[in-house]
C-alpha cells in the first residue's frame, strides 16, 4: 500500500518546486541543487545543501495543517502552452483558485478540499 500522497520539494535557490510523480520520476530544480524521486513508492532525496531546501513531501499520517501549508497544485498556465510548473496551493490567490474549481475537471478530492480550504480562508480576510 502506498502511503505517500505527495513527493517533492521546494529549492530555496532557485525558488522552484520538484515533483515526482512515478516510481523512477527523477526530476531536478533548475538550478540542480536539489532532485527528488520514488513518486508515491518511495522517498529519494539528491540535495547539494540541507539547509538551502524545504522538504515537501506529504503521506496518509501528515496532520491536516502540513497537508494545507505544502500541497501543491502544477498548471501549465491559462492556455495550457507553457512548461508545467508547482506552486504551493496556499500561496494562490483567490482568483486562481476559483478558476480551477471551475474549470479543471475530475480534480482529485483532497486538492478540491484544500482548494476551497484557502478560497474560504482567503475570502474571509
Ligand atoms: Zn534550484
Amino acid at each position: 500500500m502506498n502511503t505517500i500522497i505527495q513527493n517533492a520539494a521546494y529549492c530555496k535557490i532557485c525558488n522552484e518546486i520538484v515533483v515526482s510523480k512515478e516510481r523512477h520520476d527523477f526530476e531536478t530544480c533548475n538550478c540542480t541543487s536539489i532532485s527528488v524521486d520514488g513518486g508515491t513508492y518511495y522517498v529519494r532525496r539528491s540535495v547539494k545543501d540541507v539547509n538551502l531546501y524545504e522538504e515537501l513531501v506529504l503521506t496518509v499520517n501528515s496532520t491536516f495543517d502540513e497537508i494545507i501549508n505544502k500541497l501543491v497544485w502544477g498548471t501549465r498556465g491559462k492556455e495550457g502552452n507553457v512548461k508545467l510548473h508547482y506552486f504551493l496551493i496556499k500561496s494562490l490567490d483567490i482568483n486562481h483558485l476559483q478558476a480551477i474549481l471551475d474549470n479543471v475537471k475530475n480534480i482529485e478530492s483532497l486538492h478540491e478540499h484544500v482548494i476551497k480550504y484557502w478560497l474560504n480562508t482567503k475570502k474571509d480576510k
